[in-house]
């Protein structure tokens, strides 16, 4: 199973080719492409991806002319087949990908804008969600994504005691409500905290570890989130926590997720469960 040939798409969002994400990119191609595994690269800012989600998005006539709204016109568009040619494109990609890495610098406590765009265009509902095929019914269930991310900030300002916050608040949003939303299953995040300001030897080792984690990614077991089972899963029942869970969870010091904490303490470092080796 571990030596089959995987499909990987990397999508990259850098502008400069000398850069520590760029050489992230690098070093993944290289360590993948030396297991046989295939890679396609949506480098965004060399395509000069177009990030604005706009009526544009569409070739054909919208379906309400009079108020355009963006979910419901670009459903239709992907399920008759008339969405814009560059996120057919890109969501073919994603398509025949079993994994999927997001590479790309911190801005603002989030992804920059291109690759947020990228998510806003091709993640369109039908595609990537709707109400019934989401989380661990959605639609990317069989495949994995990994972000590799790079700070600005030291390590220890992303901690729970640090200046910035935990970095496990920070990237829940993309974590959760991107990847594991649409299905992924979603591995720990690989973090190269502040390449500006390291030395070349950590430098070299941070490409290093990320190198040696791509020989075994495949091997790795997803991040846990909270199983949908465990929600009312019902408008009625407002997709809140079954009683049962909350009642079983009731003397528990720490919540069940950095979402999901039920006004308690955020389980430590929960987003690097998956890591078979803990780096702090
Ligand atoms: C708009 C904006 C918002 C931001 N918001 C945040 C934020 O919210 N939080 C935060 O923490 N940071 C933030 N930052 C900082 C940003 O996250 C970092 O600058 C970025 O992550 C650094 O990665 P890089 O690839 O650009 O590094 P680079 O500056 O390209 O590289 C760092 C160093 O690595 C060297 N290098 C390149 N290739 C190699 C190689 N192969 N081997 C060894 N060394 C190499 C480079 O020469 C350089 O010395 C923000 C930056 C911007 C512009």
């Amino acid at each position: 199973m571990a030596s089959k040939v995987k499909n990987v798409l990397i999508v990259l969002a850098h502008e400069e080719k000398n850069s520590f994400n760029s050489a992230l990119k690098n070093i993944a191609v290289e360590t993948l492409q030396k297991k046989g595994w295939k890679i396609t690269i949506s480098d965004l800012y060399a395509m000069k991806f177009n990030p604005i989600a706009s009526r544009n998005d569409i070739t054909g006539s919208p379906k309400n002319p009079e108020h355009f709204s963006y979910a419901d016109e670009t459903c239709s568009a992907w399920k008759d087949g008339y969405l814009s040619e560059d996120i057919v494109k890109e969501q073919n990609k994603l398509l025949a990908a079993d994994l999927v890495i997001f590479q790309f610098p911190i801005f603002w406590f989030g992804m920059p804008a291109i690759m947020k765009g990228w998510i806003d265009r091709v993640f369109t509902r039908g595609f990537a969600y709707t109400f019934q095929t989401m989380y661990d019914n959605g639609p990317f269930q069989k495949k994995r994504a990994v972000i590799s991310v790079t700070t600005g900030g030291i390590q220890s300002m992303y901690s729970s005691k640090g200046l910035n916050g935990d970095i496990n608040v920070i990237l829940w949003p993309i974590q959760h409500g991107m990847l594991h939303f649409t299905g992924f299953q979603v591995l720990s995040p690989q973090i190269s905290y502040c390449p500006g300001h390291a030395s070349p030897l950590i430098r070299g080792q941070m490409l290093e570890e990320w190198k040696s984690r791509l020989e075994m990614i495949w091997e790795e077991k997803p991040v846990q989130f909270v199983p949908d089972s465990m929600f009312d899963m019902s408008f009625e029942g407002g997709f809140v926590l079954k009683k049962e869970v909350e009642d079983a969870n009731a003397e528990s010091p720490y919540g069940l997720s950095v979402g999901q904490h039920m006004g308690k303490a955020i389980p430590l470092s929960e987003q690097q469960k998956s890591k078979k080796k803990t780096v702090n």
